[in-house]
Parts: C-alpha cells; structure tokens; sequence
C-alpha cells in the first residue's frame, strides 16, 4: 500500500465554540456572556468525532415513512435513524428548542442563537423541529389554555421520541402546516376547511403540501374555518388517545435536508383547537414566522461558518507548488473572501438575535424590518459560499466523506422556505411602509461610521428610503441588498478588526462583481482576515 501523504488531519475533535473567534466576541457583545460555559460545553460535545459521525449517518440514512402496518391498519409514522435521535437528545438537553421561554433573561435568543449556530454546522435537518418548535411558542401563547397544557413539555430538556399522546410523553415537539398545493407565499388561497364540532374544538379537512417533521407532536396549523383563515393547534393524537386524522401520503425527495422528514398529508376530520382569534389565521402564525426567519439567518450562517472552517482548516495542511495553500496569495484572497461573507453573516445574526431579547421600539424596527431583510440576504449568499470553499478542497471537496457536499446541497432551502427571497423582500418593503420611526430607527444603528465608503453609501440608502419610489417592486432586492450590506458593514466597522472591515467596505460597498469570490482589491490584509477564520482550538 502506497503512503498516505499532504493530506490534513480531520477537523476533529475540536470546539465549536472554543474554537470560533467571532462566535465568541458576538455572544460577549450581544449580551449572552454569562453563557459561554454552556456553549463551551455543547461545541465540545458537538465537535466530538462520534457526534460528527451522526450528522454523517442521520443523512445517509434518510427517514422512513410507514403508512400502513402489517395488517393494513393506518400508522403514518416516520421512523428515523438513531443517530437523528441522539442528536436531538442533544439539542433538548441543551434548551435549543426553548430555553428563552423557558427560561427567559436577557441575552437568553442571542445564547440559543450561539447553541443553533453550532448544532447547525454538524447537521442541519434536526434544526428544522428545533426552529418549529422555538417560533410556535408565542403564537401558542394566544390560547391561554392550551399553552398552559403544552408549555410544559415544550420547555423539557428530556427527549421523548416515543409516538403516543402528549399526557404520556416527558417532552413535546411542534411542527406548522401552511403551505397548500396551490400556494404557499400566498397563503389566502388555503382550502383546508375547519368546522366547529360543537365541544369547542374544530375537525379540519383538508391538505397540506409541505409539513416538515410530521413526527412532532403537534402542529400549528391554517385553515379556513367560519370566520376566515384562522390557526390551530392539530396534535398527532386526540385527547381520547387516538391517532387523529393526519394521513402522511409521501415523503418528499429532497435535494438536501435528507436526515430530516417533509410530508403531504391529508386531514380526514382531524381534530385542532383554535389559537388566537378565529379569522385571524395569518396574523397569528406570524408571530411564529418571525423567529423562524430569525433561525433561517442563524441556519445559513451556520452552514457558511462550518464551510469556512473547513477551507480554511483544509488550506493549513495542504501543499501545493511547495507552498501551503493558504501561503499561495490568490488561495488567501479566496479564503479571505470567504471568510468576509461569513463574518459579517455572524455579526449581523447575532446582532439581529438581541433584538429578540429586547423590548424598545428600535428593538421592535429591527425585529420587524430586519429579520426578512437579513433573511433574504444570507440565504443567498450561503450557496455561493458552500460552493467556493467546496473548491477549496479541490477533488475531495466533492466527495460525500467531506461534509461539503452535504453543506451544499443544503444551502438553498433556508432561502425558500418561511418566505422565499421576492416575499422577503416586498415583507421589507410594507414593514417599512408599516412601522413608525422604521427609516430612523435604521439611520441610527448604521451610526455614522469614519468609513468614507460607508458614509457615501450609507447616504445613497438613506436616499433611496426616503424617495417617493421607494415601493417600486421591481428594485426590492436590491434595496435589501443595499441596506443590508451597509447593515454589514456598519457593524463590522465597529466591532471585528480593521483587516475585516476594511476589506468588507471595499469589496462590498461599491462592488461592480461580485459574482466570485476571491476578487478582494490589492491592500487588503488577507492572511489576516483568513488567519481569524482558522477553527483552532
Ligand atoms: C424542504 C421544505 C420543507 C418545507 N416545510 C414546510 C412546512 O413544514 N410547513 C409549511 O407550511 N411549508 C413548508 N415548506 C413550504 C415552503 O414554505 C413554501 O414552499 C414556500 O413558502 C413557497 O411557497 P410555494 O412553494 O407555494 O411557492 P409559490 O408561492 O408558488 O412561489 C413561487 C415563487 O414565486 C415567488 N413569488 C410569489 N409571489 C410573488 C410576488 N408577489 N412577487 C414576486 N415573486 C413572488 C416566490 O418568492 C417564489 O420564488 C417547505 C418547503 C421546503 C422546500
């Protein structure tokens, strides 16, 4: 057998915390520093060889779905690996699901959004449950009763993957159906019907085109009950114990997000409970969108974060033409490039999650303005980036083993799920539209920062805000866009050292190509900027 040579160690064990110079200073800024023990523990626990190891198996032994038994009686239940199991054990002993309602304290989104961040970059279909269940509490919250029956379970740390009622369960997961086969960014066009049983409840008759993670307990539920649209709470099982009426028809064949389960069900008269008030459906699973849209930010700039780390993990072991590649001064660029685009995805999410532990009114502009703003903008980029740090890896990057093919294929679909990117974008625009004192409330967190090329844009946005076509539709993504990296690098300029600034500005700002990466102008402190993006533990 020939000898194994130039090729780097794996990226294991190491800290997912310990590990993340940006992750760090963001938890310490956003105020969650009180739990970087915590985190410290959970990206050693998540960085571990065998945890690696279940992100690898829970995809590559995707779910099952059983919609008879033997004897031809209905089950509709999905049967997972393992390691989807375990790896949820580790996300509910850690709170990811719920520890800011449960636990609420200042700080407590900005910590969790630190702990998804980690979990996200070792595998991201549990994410998917994890995020329902975070975003289904305040909208829970509008039916006292039912709140007080499943808050309880909601906020247990104790996995409980068994299928059977909630009474009988330690803990309890929550799912959405919304999106119908005629329409899902349009969601007025649901035909699900719901029909008042006489006790209160509701039998519901319908079906849903996309419900994720039907394993869940309960799902928040539209449909179109007397008063119009209206929301409702469908557990998997009727409080006489039996399996309500959700026949699941399919699993759907996903490009990515292989480990986690998405359905088509029918409802044959399932049994839900109203939340909130009856024909006021959309407003009040809102509430829910809004921190799910908060974890598609947090989701992609995680899956950028891991991306890097293992280019530039890769780039300070492998040699090329005598030289390391991260010696070779266009592979720095590229890394550095790379790097950039993830940083400044971090800062802005992690920024964005204390908004979610804040009450001030500038809080509420950024809640409102910038979670689809931001939402629009790192999804996109997320794909470019898994992409170009696959390449960074040449040959082996396309290789199943690395998690680069996995990082990819994933990268899309934060983008179109929980709104896709025109929806995002005209949410911005009525969000502005909408929110008292939004443009000023913006004016003051981009501050005015000593950078020339963010002042000049900085003022090119504040011109377009305050243009009579502001609404103009068809330039919604770029005005996103504009605000969002000028978002970028206001925080960057105050917070991440200068090489990171400096190369954000002038690459960013008044970028005329930004179609690849690796295009950074001469002057910029590559190797800088590439070094602070090292996993080192
Ligand atoms: C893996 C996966 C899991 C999912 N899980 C769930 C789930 O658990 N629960 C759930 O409810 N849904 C789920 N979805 C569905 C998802 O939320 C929808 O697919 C999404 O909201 C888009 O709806 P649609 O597919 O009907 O597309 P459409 O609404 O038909 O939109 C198609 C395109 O048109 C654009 N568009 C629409 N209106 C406008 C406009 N006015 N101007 C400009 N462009 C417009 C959209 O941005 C989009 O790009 C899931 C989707 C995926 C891929």
């Amino acid at each position: 057998m020939f000898e194994v040579q130039n090729q780097p160690p794996p990226l294991e064990p190491y800290n997912l915390f310990a590990s993340d110079a940006v992750l760090g200073e963001a938890v310490q800024r956003e105020g969650a520093g009180w739990a970087k023990g915590e985190l410290t523990a959970l990206g050693a626990t998540l960085g571990k060889p065998e945890t690696i190891r279940l992100g690898f198996d829970a995809n590559r032994f995707p779910p099952q779905l059983r919609t008879l038994d033997r004897y031809g009686h209905r089950r509709d239940e999905v049967e997972f690996h393992p390691a989807w199991h375990e790896l949820l054990t580790i996300a509910l002993a850690d709170g990811l699901h719920s520890s800011p309602w449960a636990d609420p304290k200042p700080g407590a989104h900005v910590a969790r959004a630190a702990g998804t961040y980690m979990l996200g970059q070792i595998e991201s279909g549990v994410y998917c449950p994890i995020a329902m269940t975070y975003g289904s509490v305040p909208t829970l919250r509008h039916a006292p009763a039912l709140a007080s029956e499943w808050l309880p379970r909601i906020f247990s740390r104790d996995y409980d993957r068994n299928f059977r009622p909630v009474k009988q369960k330690t803990s309890a997961l929550l799912g959405m159906g919304m999106t119908e086969n005629q329409g899902g960014s349009d969601l007025r066009t649901n035909t699900t019907q719901a029909k008042p049983a006489g006790d209160g409840s509701f039998r519901l008759h319908g079906h849903k085109w996309f419900m994720s993670a039907p394993m869940c307990d309960a799902f928040l539920v539209l449909a179109q009950s007397p008063k119009g649209l209206s929301c409702f709470l469908m557990p998997r099982w009727t409080p006489d114990g039996e399996r309500n009426a959700i026949q699941i028809l399919r699993l759907k064949d996903k490009l990515g997000n292989r480990s986690n389960a998405s359905s088509e069900v029918e409802f044959h008269g399932a049994y839900a409970q109203l939340v909130g008030e009856e024909g006021r459906g959309i407003a009040t699973i809102i509430e829910m969108g809004n921190y799910t849209r908060l974890d598609c930010c947090i989701g992609s700039s995680s899956l950028m974060r891991q991306a890097v780390a293992q280019a530039v993990h890769h780039a300070r072991y492998r040699t090329a033409f005598q030289k390391k590649l991260i010696d070779q001064p266009l592979m720095t660029n590229v890394l550095a490039d790379l790097a950039l685009e993830s940083e400044a995805a971090a800062v802005l999410t992690m920024r964005l999650a204390r908004a979610y532990d804040e009450d001030s009114e500038a809080a509420q502009v950024m809640r409102r303005v910038v979670t689809p703003a931001a939402k629009f903008w790192i999804c996109k980029r997320t794909p470019f980036v898994t992409y170009e740090a696959m390449e960074v890896l040449g040959g082996s990057g396309y290789i199943e083993e690395s998690i680069m093919p996995r990082l990819y294929r994933e990268a899309p679909v934060n983008s179109i799920w929980e709104g896709s990117g025109n929806i995002m974008c005209l949410d911005v625009l009525r969000a502005i539209e909408r929110t008292p004192n939004a443009v000023d409330v913006l004016r003051h967190e981009l501050g005015d920062g000593k950078d020339v090329r963010l002042k000049d844009a900085t003022t090119r946005l504040e011109k377009w805000l305050a243009a009579h076509d502001r609404n103009d539709e068809s330039q919604a993504r770029a005005l996103v866009r504009d605000l969002i990296l000028v978002l970028q690098a206001a925080l960057l300029t105050r917070h991440a050292p200068s090489a990171v600034s400096e190369a954000f500005c002038a690459s960013r700002l008044n970028a005329e190509d930004g179609s690849a990466f690796g295009m950074l102008p001469r002057g910029v402190d590559f190797r800088a900027i590439a070094d602070r993006a090292a996993p080192r533990n």
